[in-house]
Parts: structure tokens; sequence; C-alpha cells
């Protein structure tokens, strides 16, 4: 009879436990939902459908993953802010940065979470260490607060994840899930702070100074670390200005599938994924005017 009634009750633990899960990824699509919306009408912007259902999943991925973190989290979105610096030309000009916090009973760890996937974050430590720096130099000075510890979280997928998610198989996303490890603990020292953020006031001195100069060609071909791209697949073809940069110009010129002409290096509209979501996003997306006025 005690046997059966433990039974009985790790069965309504198990109900429990799954009911929440499914409470909660319905509150999380809520959310998602309501906030696209309403980055949408503030910015403007819409996304495809596909990249849409892509967020989603990745947060509530994110949520199964991490759900400890997500759990323990003490505070969100804690805007961070050094404001009155100046730049060696006199440039006024203030970082700011937003990171996760989680208070436990002797310690505070400091977590920002980046769209990024987890082997880049590792492969490109140095940077992440540079503004986590800087972070916590905010946190320990201006709101004399003690941190333990700093990390990244990298909600990218990594491929074999993104596999198991396509294959439907719920063995194989499980076994995925366990092996994806989206925390990479950053170690935090104080020594290089100052450089950093002369490293910051330089840039605001050069964008204050109209100074745009592109990286060189040959920075362009050099494959970024982490990951088997050229910094001109990854970079170069999502900004906006490379039509009408000289460093990204003579690159196109050179590459092997080049066949020459004007017309055809200004159709260079990105890699077939983006061109594909761009073209569903306002299909989807944008309704057809009703009124010829509203074309003018
Ligand atoms: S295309 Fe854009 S990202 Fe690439 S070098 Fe030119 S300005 Fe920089």
């Amino acid at each position: 009879m005690k046997e059966e009634l433990n039974l009985l009750k790790k069965g309504k633990a198990k109900l429990q436990e799954l009911q929440y899960l499914i409470e909660m990824e319905e509150w999380i699509a809520q959310e998602y939902e309501a906030n696209y919306e309403r980055l949408r009408l503030e910015g403007g912007h819409a996304l495809s459908p596909e990249v849409k259902r892509q967020g989603l999943l990745q947060i509530i991925m994110y949520f199964r993953k991490m759900r400890e973190v997500a759990e323990t989290v003490t505070e969100t979105e804690v805007k961070l802010t050094l404001p009155e610096q100046s730049s060696p030309k006199g440039n006024r000009f203030t970082i700011e940065g937003v990171v996760d916090i989680i208070r436990e009973k002797d310690s505070t760890t400091m977590y920002d979470v980046k769209t990024h996937d987890a082997d880049y974050v590792k492969a490109n430590k140095e940077d992440y260490i540079d503004q986590l720096n800087v972070y916590t130099h905010i946190w320990q000075n201006l709101r004399n607060e003690k941190l333990s510890g700093t990390a990244i979280i990298a909600t990218q997928f990594p491929k074999s994840l993104k596999r198991a998610i396509d294959s439907d198989e719920e063995e194989k996303l499980q076994r995925e899930l366990e092996k994806w490890d989206p925390v990479i603990p950053i170690p935090f020292s104080q020594e290089k702070v100052e450089d950093t953020i002369t490293k910051f006031a330089c840039v605001v001195d050069k964008i204050e100074g109209r100074d745009f100069q592109p990286p060189s060609v040959e920075q362009l071909q050099n494959r970024i670390k982490g990951t088997r791209q050229r910094f001109a697949n990854r970079v170069c073809r999502n900004c906006d200005a490379r039509f009408s940069c000289d460093a990204f110009r003579i690159y196109a010129q050179k590459s092997s599938s080049f066949s020459g002409g004007f017309a055809e290096y200004i159709c260079d509209l990105g890699n077939t994924d983006e061109v594909e979501n761009f073209t569903n996003t306002n299909a989807f997306e944008t309704p057809p005017p009703l009124d010829i006025n509203d074309l003018i």
C-alpha cells in the first residue's frame, strides 16, 4: 500500500512538472509575440515567419537548458552606465550595457546574454573579456557591490542541436540538449579596464572625426577565429555600406565566382537564406496598400 502511495505521489509530481513546463512555454510564446509586435511597431522592421519561429525556439531551448539560471535570476536587464567619459580628442561619451544578475547566498554572478554561438565566443574570448571587465568595473565601483564571476550565455544553437530540433526526435533532442553548453565563464581582471575604456574612447574619436576607413582587403579575406567563414562573408555581407565600400568592392571583384560587370556586383544581395527571408518578410508581413494614395 505504501509503495502504491509513493508511486502515486511521484506520478502526481511528474504531472505537475509537465503542466508547469507547458504553461511556461505558452507564456514565453505569448510574451515573445507581444514583444515582437511592440518592436515591430517601434522600429518598423519585421521578421520572416521562419526567422521569427527560430527566435522563439531559441528562447524555449534556452529555458529548457538554463532553467536553473532563468529561475534564479535576481535582476534582469540591469542597465549599467559609465557617464561623463572624455576621449583623447576631448569628445564626451557614455558607456552603457545591459546584463543579468544572479545573487545567491555568498555569490553574485553577472551574465551577458549573446545571440552568438559558443564556439565563436570561446575562440574570441578577448573581445568579451574587455566588455565584461568594463561592466564589472561599473558594477563594483559605481554600485559598490562585489562580483564573484562573469559569464557569457551564447544562445545560438550548435549545428548538431539544430539538426536534432529539425528531426523532431525527442530522444535525440534530449541528448543534444545535454551536450550543449551555452555558458562560457569569462575571467575578470580590473587591470586592463582603463586600457579598454581608452580603446572605446579612440573609436568615439574616429566616429566624431568621420574617419570611417574600412579594413584592408587582406583582412576581409581572413577567416574569423572559431569559424570557417571569412570576414567578408560573416561581416561584410550583412553590412548596409558594402556597395559603397572600396575594400569590399575590391574583394568581390577578386573572388573566383565574379565574372565581371557592375550588375553582377550590385545584385549580390547576400546568401540565399537571407534573400529568401527578406522576400518572405515582405510577402507575409507587409499588407498591400488598399488605396493608391498610400503609395504616394
Ligand atoms: S563592407 Fe562594411 S563591414 Fe565590410 S569592410 Fe566595408 S564597411 Fe566594413
